[in-house]
């Protein structure tokens, strides 16, 4: 495979493939590091990424914020991108047609960044990336292995703004998640 980080941000912010390049204001290409360990991928842009096109802005990006200080990590060290690059209208889940038109940029940001953990934020992306029935009320914080990584899920940062409680059950999620890259670096 032969594509560069450049690449892909050129051909996502002039990408096409599906009828959200018409509603998006900015397409929201994945950032973080582009050696990281460790990768959040979430369903798709929110109304405030869509403006800046940045992914994790806004009161979902500072529960994020919150919960990774909590842990002890940094955005700088993470990538986060989310399966979708451009903003579904009104907030709505993505449609299959835009999860498969989308996809590739996805790959092609994994096949780059080669992560140990990948996180899957919410039941969007856990049913598309880790199994189509993934339970994010009972499955979340399980762990799955593929050749070259391990998975896992947790709530969305969005589900904590609508429910206050699942800030803890996030937080110890992701405790779990900092032991685990710890595990895998061999510290
Ligand atoms: S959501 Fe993905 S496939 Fe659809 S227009 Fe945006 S970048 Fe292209």
């Amino acid at each position: 495979m032969q594509v560069t980080w450049n690449e892909i941000k050129q051909h996502i912010a002039s990408c096409t493939q599906c009828p959200l390049s018409r509603t998006r204001q900015k397409p929201v290409m994945g950032r973080g590091s582009d050696h990281a360990e460790l990768m959040l991928i979430a369903e798709a842009p929110g109304g405030e990424e869509d403006v800046q096109g940045i992914p994790f802005v806004g009161r979902s990006g500072e529960i994020l914020d919150d919960l990774l200080r909590d842990c002890g990590l940094r955005r700088e060290e993470l990538y986060i991108t989310n399966i979708l690059k451009c903003h579904p209208p009104g907030n709505r889940d993505p449609k299959e047609e835009e999860k498969i038109a989308c996809f590739p940029y996805l790959k092609y940001e994994t096949f780059l960044l080669k992560p140990k953990i990948i996180v899957c934020l919410g039941r969007v992306a856990a049913q598309r990336i880790i199994s189509q029935d993934f339970k994010i009320t009972r499955q979340h914080g399980t762990w799955t292995y593929r050749k070259n990584y391990a998975l896992t899920a947790t709530y969305h940062p969005s589900a904590i703004l609508r429910d206050r409680s699942k800030y803890e059950t996030v937080k110890q999620d992701f405790y779990e998640i900092v032991k685990k890259k710890d595990e895998l670096s061999g510290n």
